[in-house]
């Protein structure tokens, strides 16, 4: 079987690993303020705080800017659950620009169309490692006096020219297990703005500026230095990691051109993909239904899974939820209906990338 991901740890990280464990601190120390040092470095942003996953980097990013009851941000329904939940968490209203097919980002312009009196917050998503057209949405942000927070959890090192992501407002990135940089569970937010990487740092440790001294209700948001030593050699190989993946999915999309009823995956113009995920969508077009490829693949041994099914508004714990504002993204549930991950991360082997071509042709009879 060939997996839809595989986690890629250099064996620095295991030295690093024994190092903390010998140090008797396991908690928070050195190892967290280094990999929090090469999460700056990685975004160009001046601040990076570490805490213990991605979902709660979005709700402290959010909390940070003090929103009011009725408050609002706007993202995107094509996207893992977690961006929504951050929202709910942190007391803020959700409403739902539509996408684009071509990069499965939030449209900018749908995105205008919606902002309105209660709008304090944009929150793209950058899905599958490319970013959302930050070129339009930034200056959109500005004109309009709200906040940007990007969901980067699945774009670590993805960029815009020479602007990388979690730059051009408060980034969030997740380092879950499957993500592109993992620590088994973690997160990490980056911001230019002292004044938000200074709540952010009470926020995630109780509210407390020194022992005992509460300026804030808080959270324990910690990460741990055994997590940082696990992610600090992979944040240190980052541009190689990349590369692979890139390298894997150009070698995918020239395998898998001219397959009618498949379409491969593009980058916009002038983008930095960083490939977290390969994907292709299977159209009414293909001799096979989206489901059933899926199955199809499983069953001839390559991984292949769909990331998401469904637009995140469309459950039943949300469709009645009195600050879940939806009205229907007609491309986001068509694209829902369409799309199908394969395996691109750094492990594949030059014949696993052949196997996972030759089986898409198979499957579809191309
Ligand atoms: C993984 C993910 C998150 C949440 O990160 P966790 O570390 O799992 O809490 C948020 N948003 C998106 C788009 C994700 O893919």
């Amino acid at each position: 079987m060939i997996p839809i991901s595989s986690v890629d740890v250099p064996a620095e990280a295991e030295e690093l690993v024994l190092e903390v464990l010998r140090s008797g601190m396991l908690a928070s120390g050195p190892k967290v303020a280094q990999l929090e040092q090469l999460a700056a470095e990685m975004t160009g942003a001046k601040h990076a705080l570490a805490v213990n996953n991605g979902t709660t980097a979005l709700v402290v990013a959010l909390e940070a800017l003090q929103l009011q009851p009725g408050d609002e941000v706007i993202t995107t329904p094509f996207t893992f659950v977690a961006t929504l939940n951050a929202i709910l968490e942190a007391g803020a209203t959700a409403r739902f620009a539509d996408i684009d097919e071509r990069d499965f980002n939030v449209d900018p312009a749908a995105l205008e169309a919606l902002v309105g009196e209660r709008t304090k917050v944009l929150m793209p998503v950058h899905i599958y490692g490319q970013p959302a057209d930050m070129t339009r949405i930034a200056p959109l942000a500005e004109r309009r006096g709200l906040t940007l927070v990007e969901d980067s959890a699945q774009a670590h090192g993805a960029g815009i020219g020479d602007k990388n992501v979690g730059s051009w407002g408060i980034g969030c990135f997740s380092l879950y297990g499957t993500k592109n940089v993992t620590t088994g569970e973690g997160g990490l937010v980056t911001t230019n703005d002292d004044a938000v990487a200074d709540r952010i740092s009470l926020l995630r440790n109780q509210g407390m500026r020194a022992r005992y001294q509460y300026e804030v209700p808080g959270h324990n948001y910690r990460l741990t230095d055994l997590q940082a030593a696990v992610g600090i050699p992979q944040l240190q190989r980052l541009d190689a990691i990349n590369a692979k993946r890139n390298a894997n999915a150009a070698f995918l999309s020239e395998g898998l051109a001219g397959i009618e009823g498949l379409v491969t995956p593009t980058i916009a113009e002038g983008r930095r993909h960083v490939w977290h995920q390969y994907t292709v969508r299977i159209t009414p077009d293909a001799s096979l239904g989206r489901d059933a490829f899926v199955d199809a693949m499983i069953e001839a041994g390559v991984g292949a899974g769909v990331y998401y099914p469904k637009a995140v508004y469309d459950y039943d714990c949300y469709r009645d939820h009195p600050r879940v504002i939806a009205y229907p993204a007609p491309t986001a549930e068509r694209i829902a209906a369409q799309v199908v991950s394969l395996p691109v991360h750094p492990k594949l082997s030059q014949n696993d990338l052949e196997v996972i071509v030759a089986t898409v042709r198979k499957v579809l009879n191309a």
